[in-house]
Formats: structure tokens, C-alpha cells, sequence
């Protein structure tokens, strides 16, 4: 018999499509075992401010479909302070909570783990667009976002195939390369850029694209991740995506644009994957809180849900899908 009678549970950080599929299961999963579920407002800024909702079932009615976070999110810069810790750890033992369930990308792990050490056992949820949890294949909300650039990406090829165009797209995934790479094949860009990769834009991109125009190619898409051309996450600050449009233009005498996508890859209803992915890691995350384990990260292995230990799977790291961008290489011309 379990000791857990109460688990806590919020999302924090950037939000992702797919969150709210796994608020709904912690807290189905949560009330079938008999637990008493706590959902906390904004992130951290719930748990300092004892702002929560006592979770029923129809708390989270109609809330799988939607993209977003119906607990909301927020930054919470007290929380990365130790007194802010200690504040957190007093609520959850005033408000009995035994575990507690953290939604969020790395930053809001460091929060679980801080919380887990100081004796509040705590699970970590991957949700995050931009895949950059090296521990988890996937995160929650990857998928969806995936699925919102290339359909963007469509649009902007039905464009520039009328116009014998190039389009640059600056697509999110913070420090990590797998929203570009994965984009780059599905939409068949003739050149992508990420961060973990070095380039050379002469012969990766210009010289590519007067390749392929050789090969009769006459509109063109150049997929970019943010962290390459976007303002203070590239290495380069002088690269953006209007810059690279302008070089490309000149370069190669192809009339190019440059689209940042930007917030609207954040949203949407889920994909089915998304919402498969956030049930199933909701459901292990409280059966892990019920075997009286903590500070652990919930991660997809090879189709698989299993868990590493927080500190841990911060310090993994994965690197880009190098035969992927091979395969887009390959294929585009
Ligand atoms: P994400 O979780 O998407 O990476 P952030 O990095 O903004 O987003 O982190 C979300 C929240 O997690 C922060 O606002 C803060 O409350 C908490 N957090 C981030 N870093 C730390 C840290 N080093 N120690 C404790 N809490 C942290």
C-alpha cells in the first residue's frame, strides 16, 4: 500500500501543445489510486503563492484537444533562489503534499531537482517544443510544432514556386537543431543550418543552390534554426534570418525572403502523437510517485517510457541527428 496521499502538479516554462494531455492523466491517473491531486497556477509562482485548484475529474474536461496549458505557465525568478526553495518545500508540507509532478523543460527541472533534495520528492515531465531534454527522444509539444512548421513551410512553397522564390525560415528549438532538421526533410529544403552543426554559407548554401538551379530547380526553401540566426542565441550576431536572405539574393541572383515563424509554432491543438505522448508520461509519472520514488525525469527511449535520475539526465547530452541531415542533404536536390 502506498504512503502517497497527495500529489501536487503544475507546468512551467514555455509552454507546449500536449501539456494538458498529461495535466489530464496526472490527474485521472492521480484520483483512480484515491489521491487527493493539487494543481498549481503559473508554474512555481502556484506553489510560493498557494494559489492551486483541488483537481476533480471534471477539472480537466475538453483540455486534451487544446494547445497551451490550462494549469498556465510563468516564469518564476524567486524560485532560483534558495529561500524561494525553502518557501516551496514549507507549502508542500503545509499543504501535505507528498510528490509532486513538474511539466516544464530544463529550467523547471532544476526547480524539481532543488525541491527533491530538499526532501519533496519530485517528477519531471519533458515539455518543450524545442526538443532540447537530451534525455527524452521526444518532448511534449515537438510533434505538434513540427507539424505547424511544415504546414507554414507549404504555404510559403506554394508562393515561391509562383514566383521562382526562395524562402528562408527561421524555425524554434532554442540551442537544438531537431525542429530544423526534421522540417528540412519533411518540406525538402535545399539547405539547413543548426546550431550543433558548423557551416560554411558559400559552399552549404550558395553554392547548393546554384547546384540545384543547374539541376532546373527554380524555387528554393533554407530552413535556419533560431539558434543559428536568432537575436543572441546564434554564434554569429550578425547572422539573421534577413541577413542570409540578402546574402542568398546576392549571391545567387534568386529573389529570397525571410519568414521567422516564431509564437506560432508554440500553439495549436496537439497531434495525436502529443497527446499519446503526454498521457502515457502522466500516467508513469504518478505511478512512479506511488512506488515512493522522486527526483526522477520521465523520458520516451526507442517507444518507450522510462526515467532517469533528475541530476542525471541534466547533464546528458544528445547530439544532432547527423544521418537525418544527411538524408535531407541527399534527397533535396
Ligand atoms: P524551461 O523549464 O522551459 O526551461 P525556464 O528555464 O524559464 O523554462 O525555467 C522555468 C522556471 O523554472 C523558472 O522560472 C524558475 O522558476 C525555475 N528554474 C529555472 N532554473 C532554475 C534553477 N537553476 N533553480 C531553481 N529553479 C529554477
Amino acid at each position: 500500500m502506498s504512503q502517497v496521499k497527495t500529489i501536487g502538479i503544475l507546468t512551467s516554462g514555455g509552454d507546449a501543445p500536449g501539456m494538458n494531455a498529461a495535466v489530464r492523466a496526472v490527474v485521472r491517473k492521480g484520483l483512480h489510486n484515491g489521491l487527493r491531486v493539487i494543481g498549481f497556477n503559473r508554474g512555481y509562482n502556484g506553489l510560493l503563492k498557494k494559489d492551486y485548484r483541488d483537481m476533480t475529474p471534471r477539472s480537466v474536461s475538453n483540455i486534451i484537444e487544446n494547445g497551451g496549458t490550462a494549469l498556465y505557465s510563468a516564469r518564476c525568478l524567486e524560485f532560483k533562489d534558495p529561500s524561494g526553495v525553502a518557501q516551496g518545500v514549507n507549502n508542500c508540507l503545509e499543504l501535505g503534499i507528498d510528490g509532486l509532478v513538474v511539466i516544464g523543460g530544463d529550467g523547471s527541472f532544476r526547480g524539481a531537482r532543488d525541491l527533491s533534495l530538499s526532501g519533496i520528492p519530485c517528477i519531471g515531465i519533458p515539455g518543450t517544443i524545442d526538443n532540447d531534454i537530451p534525455s527524452t527522444d521526444y518532448s511534449i509539444g515537438f510533434d505538434t510544432a513540427l507539424n505547424t512548421i511544415v504546414e507554414n513551410i507549404d504555404r510559403l512553397r506554394d508562393t515561391s514556386e509562383s514566383h521562382d522564390r526562395c524562402s528562408v525560415v527561421e524555425v524554434m528549438g532554442h540551442r537544438c537543431g531537431d525542429l530544423a532538421v526534421e522540417a528540412a526533410v519533411c518540406c525538402g529544403a535545399v539547405a539547413v543550418l543548426v546550431p550543433e552543426v558548423p557551416f560554411d554559407l558559400q559552399k552549404d548554401v550558395f553554392d547548393k543552390m546554384s547546384q540545384a538551379k543547374e539541376h532546373g530547380k527554380t524555387n528554393f526553401i533554407v530552413i535556419t534554426a533560431e539558434g543559428v540566426t536568432g537575436i543572441g542565441l546564434g554564434k554569429d550576431p550578425d547572422l539573421t534570418a534577413d541577413s542570409l536572405a540578402k546574402e542568398i539574393q546576392a549571391k545567387t541572383q534568386v529573389e529570397t525572403r525571410a519568414t521567422i515563424l516564431g509564437h506560432i509554432q508554440r500553439g495549436g491543438s496537439p497531434t495525436g502523437r502529443d497527446r499519446l505522448l503526454g498521457s502515457r508520461m502522466g500516467y508513469y509519472a504518478v505511478q512512479l510517485l506511488l512506488e515512493g520514488k522522486g527526483n526522477r525525469v520521465v523520458c520516451e527511449r526507442c517507444n518507450s517510457i522510462t526515467d532517469f535520475d533528475i541530476l542525471e539526465a541534466l547533464q546528458m547530452t544528445r547530439p544532432v541527428d547527423e544521418q537525418l541531415l544527411k538524408i535531407a542533404e541527399e534527397i533535396s536536390v
